[in-house]
């Protein structure tokens, strides 16, 4: 609306924000946009790849044949890209670089969440291992490739280097300036650390959510996660008429106090996941003060300036631990995982004796067996490895010749 004033004061873009200007660019120079910085121009080219596409039947913590209404890979993402673009916008951080690297932080993994990443690594530990942060750099450097004139989707450095989140110090050595950081301990760009701490905090608060509504956890449970009786008293001292929902609440037989039931926990996890990003807006603002870093350089030569305070970080730590029992070691969630660890290696058995059944041709002069394998199983979907489970893992089946079936 003409002169309508924004509810909400940005910040412009402060001097320690990464931008065009102080950007070290793109590999291959193409003439930028003009209607949107190059960043944001970074985050229509991820938006647009396949890679991301695949992430929406990619598990986050929950596997798709346990329901419907928790998040995946994909929304998980967009999820963080949502705090991430909100605490950029207050700290005068570019948020469209956060945006992008949020948007793709996950890219690189495996199917079937933080297992299939730990399954692939050891089978392939003699042959360079696996790791889903490079896997996340190879996507978007070689293997996303749309554009005739060069392999990859030719990425800014800082959004290549962001992605590059971890890195042993034997692989750093072999990436060249993208890695430099990994070597001489330099902390990552602020945007870098504003995706992190987000990506932390809207998985945590995530699970919390989906763990209850998948009835995991109950609402006696839940009242045991650590900051959840402190936002309850927060919530109370705003709306004094907040009543805590009980358990027969939750299984009433009127669908009305159920949802008003489910409602009342899931705006406690709100409040808790509100409480963190404030403090860490607010204590990220004091270090940065304190730092007074000029450039973007000068402000990854301190220790990691964005973060929680003391107090919050423990609460954050007490609830890692909590979910990491009450929800990663369910017995449920640890009898899936195991189902699918047989896929994971029964495929990776099937490939390595026949390469050609990865994706119809066999092994290009020179190509090696184990990378490809790594791409083609870390590609995948939980869907598609079920799938070709179902396919390959049938006796009499695993030696046929392959027929073309797909792109990949
Ligand atoms: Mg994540």
């Amino acid at each position: 609306m003409a002169g309508h004033t924004p509810a909400i004061f940005l910040m412009p873009l402060a001097p320690y924000a990464v931008s065009e200007e102080n950007s070290r660019g793109r590999q291959h120079q193409i003439p930028e946009a003009t209607d949107r910085n190059a960043f944001a121009r970074d985050y229509t080219r991820v938006l647009h790849s396949q890679a991301l596409r695949r992430l929406q039947h990619k598990t986050q913590v929950f596997s798709s044949n346990e329901g419907d209404l928790f998040r995946t890979r994909l929304t998980h993402s967009m999820e963080v890209e949502q705090v991430a673009r909100s605490v950029a916008k207050q700290l005068g951080l570019n948020d469209d670089l956060c945006a992008v690297l949020a948007l793709a932080h996950d890219l690189g993994h495996a199917p079937f969440g933080h297992m299939g990443q730990d399954i692939l690594n050891e089978l392939l530990k003699d042959h360079g291992g696996f790791e889903h942060n490079h896997q996340a750099l190879r996507i978007v450097d070689e293997l996303e490739s749309p554009y005739p004139e060069h392999a990859g989707l030719n990425l800014m450095f800082e959004t290549r280097e962001g992605l590059l989140k971890h890195c042993t110090q034997e692989r750093a050595r072999t990436l060249g300036d993208i890695a430099k950081r990994h070597l001489d301990g330099r902390a990552p760009t602020l945007e870098a650390q504003v995706v992190d701490l987000s990506d932390a905090i809207a998985y945590i608060h995530a699970d919390l959510e989906d763990a209850f509504l998948m009835k995991l956890l109950s609402v006696e449970e839940m009242k045991e996660a650590p900051g959840y009786a402190e936002a309850l008293i927060r919530i109370r001292q705003k709306n004094p008429d907040f009543k805590e929902p009980v358990a027969s609440d939750l299984d009433h037989t009127r669908l009305l106090v159920r949802t008003q039931a489910r409602a009342k926990v899931q705006s406690v996890v709100r409040e808790m996941m509100r409480h963190s990003i404030d403090d860490m807006i607010s204590n990220s603002k004091l270090r940065i003060q304190a730092a007074n870093p000029q450039t973007p350089d000068q402000a990854r030569s301190n220790p990691p300036l964005v973060g929680f305070s003391d107090g919050q970080q423990k609460l954050h730590t007490a609830l890692r631990q909590f979910s990491r029992k009450r929800i990663y070691e369910h017995e449920e969630v640890v009898r899936v995982r195991g189902r699918e660890r047989e896929v994971l290696e029964e495929l990776f058995r099937v490939y390595e004796h026949n390469p050609a059944a990865m994706d119809g041709y066999p092994l290009d002069d020179g190509e090696d067996l184990y990378r490809r394998l790594a791409d083609h199983l870390s590609g995948m979907t939980d869907l598609r490895a079920h799938s070709e489970f179902r396919k390959w893992a049938m006796p009499g089946l695993d030696a046929a010749p392959a027929k073309k079936r797909s792109l990949r």
